[in-house]
């Protein structure tokens, strides 16, 4: 029997899995905000009997007749003794976040007003959600494909506007419609192929070879576009580490205070950071910059490369993406600096900056054109600072902010991205050998399979649960 390419591979693979989930029948529950005092907080249940469940303990007990979308008060009761005063909000499946029966309750924020319902609604039936799990049952019900439940945990965890901004643009399905225009494309690859293996013995060919080229060299080029994507992914999704050097009295603190107060960075829990270290971070233009180990920074007492004190913080800057060597400008002649742009020449991180200017003897260093690519500064009055901050800017991101398409920000899509160029090479090579049909169709298959392990289409239970680990409860 010849290979047969293209969707049956993904034939029943989500419904096998739904089937395998044991506990998909049940409804789940959980606070939906931060744990702690509040004004208000949100409680809430989704599965088959989610409405059943809330009308169970809720005072109109007309709730089950209701409208989807639609918003009650009332209070709930427990033993005859009303326990709070709620907004209930329903949403019937499949329009709602999970797909399922879900309702939302707005209840006073106290921890024990919290706890007490989450405690009835269990006493009723519900269970207590896994990390996740709503996300999970949005996926599993087709509400969202794996690359855009993973966005909700990215936009969950966004701390900065760049992040932000990925997070929902992927959420709104950019990188899946990217892949899903990938896909169709190898499909319709596929079929003519297959085509050919239907009518072997006829010796007729349906699929142009120069075409299939194109096809193969267009989706290569698409590929490795989102896989160069990713190195500005990542610096939106984790930070961008700067380690400031230079010789003791440069300024090294007065320049880290000038950059904080301005752009301090409220920081929740980044994905992939320890804080062992001390680290300080900063929002500049929408991008997160931590500071890494200011302390050691601060501190730094060695020189070896003359005078810069950078020889003895190479652990630093090899850690950093960008490290900026700051110099007292004051004391420092254009010979000196040109000494060491030379040594370091090369060295795309470095950013150097002169600092206190204000006190500088040699006003010329500023007009030196061998010298125009150094950021001369005075920290201290806050001069020039943010000259520095767009210099950083530049360094981290350029203009990838402003150009439209995917940044993929995702390590998991990434491995997926690698496998499936190998796999376009290795159509591009059968191509070239005039390999017969069945030979291309099992390439061809190859990258359909990593296609759908990014959008989730291939997956399995394990990996799906490892993905869904890492959201918070109630999400
Ligand atoms: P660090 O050892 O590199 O961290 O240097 P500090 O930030 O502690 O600064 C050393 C000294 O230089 C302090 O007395 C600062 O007030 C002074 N200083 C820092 N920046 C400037 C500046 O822009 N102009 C002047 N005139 N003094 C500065």
């Amino acid at each position: 029997m010849t290979s047969r390419v293209g969707i049956p591979i993904f034939r029943n693979y989500l419904c096998t899995m739904r089937e395998n989930l044991s506990s998909w029948n049940d409804t789940i529950v959980a606070l939906a905000t931060p744990p702690g005092l509040g004004a208000i907080a949100v409680i809430r249940l989704s599965g088959p009997s989610a409405i059943e469940i809330m009308s169970g303990v809720f005072s109109k007990k007309s709730l089950s007749t209701k409208a989807s979308h639609t918003v009650h008060f009332g209070k709930i009761i427990n033993d005859n003794a009303v326990l709070d005063e709620v907004v209930v909000t329903i949403y019937r499946a499949p329009k709602s976040y999970t797909g399922e029966e879900v309702v939302e309750i707005s209840c006073h924020g106290s921890p024990f007003i919290q706890d007490s319902i989450l405690q009835l609604l269990q006493a009723k039936g519900a269970r207590l959600a896994k990390p996740g799990e709503f996300t999970q049952r949005a996926f599993l019900n087709g509400k969202l494909d794996l690359t855009q439940a993973e966005a909700v945990a990215d936009l969950i965890a966004s701390s900065t506007e760049a992040a932000r901004k990925t997070a929902l643009y992927n959420l709104k399905g950019g990188f899946s419609s990217d892949l899903q225009v990938m896909r169709e494309k190898l499909i319709k690859f596929s079929a003519l192929i297959e085509l050919e293996l239907d009518f072997s013995q006829e010796d007729v060919a349906f699929a142009n070879k120069k075409s299939l080229e194109l096809l193969v060299h267009e989706l290569q080029e698409k590929t490795k576009t989102l896989l160069l994507s990713f190195q500005l992914g990542n610096v939106i999704k984790h930070g961008v580490q700067v380690a400031i050097v230079g010789k003791p009295n440069a300024g090294k603190s007065t320049l880290l205070n000038a950059l904080l107060n301005e752009n301090r960075a409220l920081v929740s829990e980044i994905p992939g950071t320890t804080r062992d270290t001390v680290e300080e971070y900063l929002n500049i233009q929408g991008v997160l910059y931590k500071l890494i180990d200011t302390a050691g920074i601060r501190h730094t007492t060695t020189d070896s490369i003359e005078q810069m004190g950078i020889e003895k913080s190479k652990e630093k800057i090899l850690a950093a993406d960008i490290v900026i060597a700051l110099f007292d400008a004051s004391t420092t002649t254009a010979a000196q600096i040109k000494e060491w742009k030379q040594e370091l020449l090369g060295a795309e991180k470095i950013i150097f900056v002169g600092n206190k200017m204000d006190i500088a003897i040699n006003s010329t260093l500023e007009t030196d054109n061998a010298l125009s690519d150094i950021i001369f500064i005075a920290a201290k009055d806050k001069h020039n600072i943010l000259a520095l901050e767009n210099a950083l800017h530049q360094k981290a991101v350029g203009d990838g902010l402003n150009k439209e398409g995917t940044i993929v920000t995702n390590s998991r899509h990434v491995a997926s991205l690698k496998r499936l160029l190998f796999a376009l090479n290795d159509i591009e090579t059968g191509l070239a050998d005039n390999v017969t049909g069945d030979l291309l169709a099992i390439d061809i298959n190859h990258a359909l399979h990593y296609l759908g392990t990014i959008t989730g289409q291939i997956t399995n239970e394990d990996q799906l649960d490892f993905i869904f680990s890492k959201f918070c409860i109630g999400k």
